[in-house]
């Protein structure tokens, strides 16, 4: 989950300046699809909503497991309105819990929410309203739930269902946990004869396991969707220029087009932003950095208007409903499996094809094999942390088809080719690196595990400098020991063996790289090293490629990011392990 900020809503004056839209002749005999079309407007039901919705409509309970976009809305809101009585919808903010209503009372629909934002003599009328049956669904917020007054009300309403919505918030080591989320159980409870269901997006099997647990729900329906996001083309790239590459990406494949590009740092964003726009790209900038009204109108711009580019920090994007957004690019590599998916699926909500693009360098390893080495003193914590850096630099090094990979991450199969992500499309083709590989490490080893690729690639082909000389390293047996490969190759090579763990990195302690047990299998010839051959950019890029490579530095900059992926990383992994943040 992303950070919840409990914003006060635009307008609060929405829900009682609005007459009560007039209700319809009545839905109560309607079949579902005909709701879902003369209310609604859509002609058909996505995966899974009818099975949820026949759950709800026959008095069982449900647990809705589906990601976000696939529609969960719908899900409480159509039996809501054919049974008789009120629907009441738990849901922890304030703004998407009025974004909701607005959207319900356009359609007809006789929607009213309670929360604190409501002046005492409104929420009254509020409860006359539904006390009277004349509302088809109730938002509230859990805090307004568990109070002696609504319980009172509860009880003197015709209840149609419970919904508990963003029912991951019960979860206690979540990001975006609620205390009062626990006390619903003892609400709902009351009602034996209403049916619940809890919806969520989020995956992970301990809160799935805390969900069911803290909502008594161990009978209700579980309704699991795939996580599968077919219209999204997966793209993974080696970053080179990364300026160039977007605006090459931005230019011929996404003209005109509203677009994500993810950034890892604020300067970034200011930066990638700013050259954009000289470049001629309607592109906006978005962090927590920025005046919160700046943001809230680049925001609403980037919404409103077509073919926006919003070059953004991770602050952006929760709740962010755009159908037509056609690419996400990464230019920095994501937290984890979990961030890089969450982040990807905000394109294509609309089910036309869209692209997932990620770019990414040696020096972008380097500082994920940093975090790797960071964590200390707990060991569960430790291993997670490993585990889930792990997944992440193997699923980008992979040849396999990355639908495959992602889907399996989660827990679910898939069976490749999936023809919609670029190893399917443009199969990769490997080489055997075991020499390569010991060459490198080698080289690592006898210039004493204190230098970065750049000064290691120049001693293995052999280009000498003063400094090396002064060292005595182009006496060494490795030195020009590489010239079979040109240094883009061995850059390749040493970001590959970064990736695998066949080396080990520490940018914190600004050393080198250095050795580690699987290196020395590797070098003692026990272990065979199959190689990728990387793809060319996306064209060939304009301006002159650098033949070193990027460069490993470690600003200030990179390293108050590197903190910021820490602690989100430690989050979810406190979540995972069911412990407090450690
Ligand atoms: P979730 O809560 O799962 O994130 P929402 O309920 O907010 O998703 O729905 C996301 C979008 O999908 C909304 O714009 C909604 O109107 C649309 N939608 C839901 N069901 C259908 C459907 N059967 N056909 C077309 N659009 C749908
Ligand atoms: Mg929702
Ligand atoms: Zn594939």
């Amino acid at each position: 989950g992303m950070p919840v900020e409990p914003e006060a809503p635009e307008s609060m004056a929405a829900d009682w300046d609005d007459p009560a839209p007039v209700p319809p002749a009545s839905y109560r005999d309607m079949p579902p699809e005909t709701v879902l079309d003369t209310v609604f407007g859509y002609q058909t039901f996505r995966d899974n909503q009818k099975m949820v919705i026949d759950t709800l409509l026959a008095g069982r309970d449900a647990f809705a497991l589906m990601p976000t976009g696939s529609g969960k809305s719908l899900c409480f809101q159509i039996p809501s309105l054919i049974r008789p009585g009120v629907g009441v919808v738990v849901s922890p903010l304030i703004a998407l819990m009025q974004d909701q209503v607005t959207d319900l009372r356009q359609v007809g629909v006789r929607a009213h929410f309670l929360n604190s934002s409501l002046p005492a003599a409104e929420a009254a009328r509020v409860e006359a309203i539904a006390a009277g049956g004349q509302c088809d669904l109730l938002y509230v917020a859990p805090e307004r739930l568990l109070t002696d007054r609504f319980q009172r009300l509860l009880s003197n309403m015709k209840l149609a269902l419970f919904a508990i919505d963003e029912a991951h918030c019960v979860s206690q080591w979540g990001h975006d946990f609620r205390p009062e989320y626990l006390q619903i159980a003892s609400v709902t409870q009351r009602f034996p004869g209403v049916p619940r269901i809890a919806l969520t997006a989020t995956a992970d099997p301990a809160t799935r396991r805390d969900i069911v647990e803290k909502l008594h729900l161990a009978g209700a329906v579980r309704v699991v969707a795939s996580f599968d996001r077919p219209n999204i083309f997966y793209r993974i790239r080696i970053k080179q220029n990364d300026k160039r590459q977007l605006l090459t990406l931005l230019r011929e494949r996404h003209g005109g087009h509203a677009g994500i590009v993810y950034l890892r740092t604020r300067k970034r964003v200011d930066a990638i932003a700013r050259w954009l726009r000289e470049k001629g790209i309607a592109a906006l900038p978005y962090h927590a950095g920025l005046d919160a009204e700046v943001r809230r109108r680049h925001q609403q711009r980037f919404l409103m208007e077509d073919g926006l580019v919003m070059v953004a920090t991770i602050a952006f994007g929760m709740g962010i409903d755009k159908p037509d957004i056609r690419f996400v690019a990464h230019l920095d590599l994501p937290a984890s499996m979990e961030a890089y998916y969450q982040e990807t699926g905000r394109a294509g909500r609309d089910g036309q094809p869209a692209e997932a693009w990620l770019f990414y360098s040696l020096a972008d390893v380097v500082a994920m094999r940093t975090l790797q080495n960071l964590s200390s003193g707990n060991e569960a914590f430790k291993s997670v942390l490993q585990r889930k850096l792990g997944a992440f630099l193997g699923f980008c090094e992979s040849p396999e088809c990355r639908r495959r990979g992602l889907l399996g991450y989660f827990g679910e199969s898939y069976t490749p080719p999936c023809n919609c992500c670029d190893n399917c499309t443009e199969p990769v083709d490997t080489w055997d690196g075991t020499i390569a590989a010991q060459k490198a490490l080698s080289c690592v080893y006898r210039t004493g595990q204190r230098f970065g690729a750049v000064y290691l690639i120049d001693v293995l082909t052999g280009r000498a400098s003063e400094r090396m000389e002064r060292l005595g390293h182009h006496r060494i047996k490795t030195f020009g020991a590489g010239q079979d490969l040109e240094p883009k190759q061995w850059h390749s090579v040493f970001r590959q063996l970064l990736a695998a763990g066949y080396l080990d990195a520490d940018m914190a302690a600004r050393s080198g790289f250095r050795l580690n047990e699987s290196s020395w299998n590797i070098l003692r010839g026990e272990q065979p090293v199959r190689l990728k051959k990387d793809p060319e950019p996306v064209k060939a890029t304009a301006g002159k490629k650098s033949a070193r490579g990027s460069r490993v530095t470690f600003s200030d900059a990179a390293s108050s990011a590197l903190w910021e992926r820490l602690r989100q990383l430690r989050l979810d992994i406190s979540r995972e392990l069911n412990v407090p943040p450690y």
